[in-house]
């Protein structure tokens, strides 16, 4: 066998080699880029998929008759990195015309909490660009509201425009809103059901959490009592018997429950208890830092 010298992490090697290509295939966009980009959407590397993201909508800006945007849905609406969801929605929203078919895909995405802002963000981006494309392309009237055909003020459709991206008035406006609280609230209150091992659990951060442990094959117990301390019950959100570790989700803001957040990790202090916290600023990342913060007790494959 020989051994190469140059290339001492071929990992390393390739991942640099496919993001200058990325860079490259935007900025000069040569014959074949597309479908040299359409292979970098499935590097292994986000960083890479990212800026093949962005390359294609450098390219989709100059052609307009790309055909590369199925690709990017699928990356905008299933990448398991965020950010490469982002830049892919990003990319899209610079070629709405070319998107075939239902974005319910992406409507989907703006609405789910449990995605970063930022993906939000971008998807809603995205939605307001494709909807005004349609808008424009039917030629519809900003003075008509686009659910009641009520005629509205000025006021009214740069409001609605602003917001949803289609000219609404006041009273539909509105209804709008509420409905979109109503299905806020109902994508969390579905969540708040069962793990796929049948535990109930309170929060989708818990849910996240059980279902994490689960598919790593460790024990855990969920929201039982047990004694910590020396005449203290405590009952903690998930005990972990093999390792004798406690993990809390400090899932709630009320002046309430922050006091007993105090009370109980006072007692797992005082009782020297291996304690993991996660709240919902742990989210976006949830499953990586649980798993970071049990590294440092256990060793996870
Ligand atoms: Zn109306």
């Amino acid at each position: 066998m020989e051994t190469r010298s140059m290339a001492n992490d071929p990992k390393k090697e390739l991942l640099h080699q496919q993001r200058e290509r990325a860079l490259q295939l935007g900025r000069e966009d040569p014959p074949g880029a597309q479908h040299e980009l359409q292979q970098l959407f499935e590097s292994p590397f986000p960083d890479v998929r990212r800026l093949a993201a962005s390359a294609a909508g450098k390219i989709a800006e100059r052609h307009k008759d790309t055909t590369l945007s199925v690709n990017l849905l699928s990356l905008a609406e299933k990448d398991p990195a965020p950010q490469v969801r982002q830049y892919a929605l990003k990319a899209l929203a610079k070629c709405p015309q070319r998107i075939m078919g239902p974005i319910d895909g992406i409507k989907d995405l703006a609405r789910d909490t449990t995605q970063p802002d930022y993906v939000r963000r971008a998807a809603a981006e995205l939605i307001a660009a494709v909807d005004e494309y349609e808008r424009k392309r039917e030629g519809l009237r900003n003075d008509i509201c686009n659910r009641c055909r009520r005629h509205i003020s000025a006021e009214e459709s740069r409001k609605s425009l602003d917001r949803y991206g289609r000219p609404y008035c006041r009273h539909c406006f509105d209804e709008i809103q509420l409905e979109n609280v109503n299905f806020e609230r109902n994508v969390e209150e579905a969540k708040r059901r069962r793990t796929t091992d049948g535990t109930a659990v309170q929060s989708m951060g818990e849910k996240r959490i059980a279902e994490w442990l689960a598919a790593q094959k460790i024990a855990y117990i969920y929201d039982d009592r047990y004694r910590i301390a020396e005449g203290d019950l405590i009952r903690p959100d998930f005990y972990l018997p093999e390792f004798d570790i406690y993990i809390e989700y400090w899932g709630m803001d009320t002046p309430e429950y922050n006091e007993r957040h105090e009370h109980k990790l006072h007692l797992y202090q005082r009782a020297s208890k291996k304690l993991i916290s996660l709240s919902p600023h742990d989210l976006p990342s949830l499953e990586s830092t649980l798993s970071l913060k049990l590294s440092r007790y256990i060793r996870l494959h």
